[in-house]
């Protein structure tokens, strides 16, 4: 039987300027987590945040995470911890968030005061911190709200981990999840995080699956120090040389990854899979509006999705130690350094690749016939990600998007990473959903970031709605 829902959403609609109200106070507090100077900001954040879940009845923790690693004077902010619920016949459901935010400076070219909420005549609602994640984790604190002045029996256990850290690599976080993953998060029956995006401005979706990425550098060197073209050009091996011959031999413009054996890890594409790609409301004209080129690879958008999500991809980033500024020097780097990363998806292990890569720049290097020093390190390495979209956790997500938007969601997958969705997956050993509340054009991590107020009045119910359906749904996959 479908949930009662309309006393929930009425009253959310008539708290509406309430939350934009709670939101404001929450972007008014410049939280960035990057900026030492501001991180009595990001704590004052964190105690902000534990009152405002106090005050609506929730048992709130404000866990001490210790010093910040290679910054021994400075103390990384609490990881809110809340529980709101204990009801042994309830399923709990954890929810996870962050409320520090990317840096922000006027000068950079923001419209308006990034640390106060400004909404335009169409209701878009400018500020630091409004979709990425404040109005997101301020969703779970006002569904809270409406339900308890609606009336309406909450129909879960909550659990809440919220961070001070996510956009300065979440530090100290792993070690937590970890650590109270059979304690505090010990009850858990499913996970969901709201802290990505939909895949357009229109249709709402349930996100499955993320690519990981293992990032590579190439360290060619020869000399004792830089060198004159005029002088020993034509006398000594040179390390740019060598260095953008191998770099040549890892991918091909269209995208082919060269490295032998790279591709047989994929897991092949079965037509269940390249099903859910069909509907997905994407065109070609989005891709282009984002490159800002029509320079795309494939013809059509499911192979295009495919390309982003669930196929590798190798990318070359740039060479340390090069000439790059403008001008016609005509030096000889002594040393170079090429750094490319490979965004890896099921069933790529990381030590599998890793292996296969490192061989083959190696026979590679032996080819070239060089005299050079070289060699191939990993920088750094994060595995993928993929739940399935057939769990009880997406299916009640699922039907709560039906219900609030009127339409059946866009299963999606992302091209990067989230690496906190496969730290608590690994940790709980429970499905973890990622339940988007804003959209494509929100401008996350860049000048003039919005939530629209349409996403975050009907994201507080669809917050709402899931923890309902969660509540209900069947414990069993489709
Ligand atoms: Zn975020």
């Amino acid at each position: 039987m479908a949930p009662q829902l309309d006393a929930y959403f009425s009253q959310v609609d008539s708290l509406s300027e309430h939350f934009i109200n709670r939101l404001r106070e929450a972007v008014a507090i410049p939280s960035v987590s990057a900026e030492d100077e501001r991180r009595p900001d990001v704590v004052k954040m964190g105690e902000w945040l534990g009152s405002q879940l106090k005050s609506l009845g929730a048992e709130v923790e404000l866990r001490p995470l210790g010093k910040q690693p290679g910054k021994e004077h400075l103390d990384l902010p609490p990881v809110v911890l809340a529980r709101y619920g204990r009801d042994a016949k309830k399923r709990t459901i954890l929810v996870y968030g962050h409320y520090d935010v990317q840096p922000a400076l006027p000068e950079d070219g923001w419209a308006t005061d990034p640390f106060k909420l400004t909404v335009d005549d169409k209701g878009r609602m400018y500020g630091r911190g409004s979709t990425d994640d404040k109005g997101p984790v301020l969703g779970w604190v006002n569904a809270i709200e409406a339900h308890q002045k609606a009336g309406i029996d909450f129909p879960v256990n909550l659990l809440m981990c919220f961070e001070g850290m996510e956009e300065y690599g979440s530090e100290g976080l792993d070690d937590l999840i970890e650590a109270e993953a059979k304690k505090y998060f010990a009850d858990a029956d499913a996970v969901c995080i709201s802290d990505n995006y939909w895949l357009g401005t229109e249709k709402p979706c349930l996100t499955y699956g993320l690519r990981g990425c293992i990032y590579y550098s190439i360290e060619v060197s020869g000399p004792g120090q830089d060198l004159h073209s005029g002088v020993f050009g034509g006398t000594a091996h040179e390390p740019m040389t060598d260095l953008v011959k191998l770099m040549g031999t890892l991918v091909d413009v269209d995208g082919t990854i060269r490295v032998p054996g790279l591709n047989e890890l994929v897991a092949p594409l079965t037509d269940k899979e390249k099903a859910l790609y069909k509907d997905i409301a994407f065109t070609m004209d989005n891709l282009y509006e984002s490159l800002g080129s029509t320079t795309g690879i494939h013809a059509d958008k499911e192979r295009t999705l495919m390309g982003r999500w669930r196929f590798p991809s190798l990318s070359l980033h740039g060479v340390e130690g090069a000439f790059s500024a403008p001008g016609a020097k005509t030096v000889i780097p002594a040393k170079v350094i090429g750094k490319f990363s490979i965004r890896i998806v099921p069933d790529m292990e990381i030590d599998e690749v890793n292996k296969l890569v490192i061989k083959y720049l190696d026979e590679q290097f032996a080819k070239l016939g060089s005299k050079n020093s070289y060699k191939t390190v990993v920088q750094h390495a994060g595995k993928w990600w993929v739940a399935s979209p057939a769990h009880w956790n997406f299916t009640a997500a699922g039907k709560a998007v039906e219900r609030v938007w009127g339409v059946k969601p866009d299963l999606t997958r992302e091209g990067g990473s989230i690496p906190v969705t496969l730290t608590f997956e690994q940790a709980t050993g429970k499905n973890v959903l990622l339940l988007p509340m804003g959209s494509s054009t929100d401008a996350a991590h860049s000048i003039n970031e919005k939530l629209d107020r349409r996403n975050y009045v009907e994201g507080i119910k669809l917050l709402g709605a899931y923890l309902h359906y969660v509540a209900e749904e069947p414990m069993v996959e489709q």
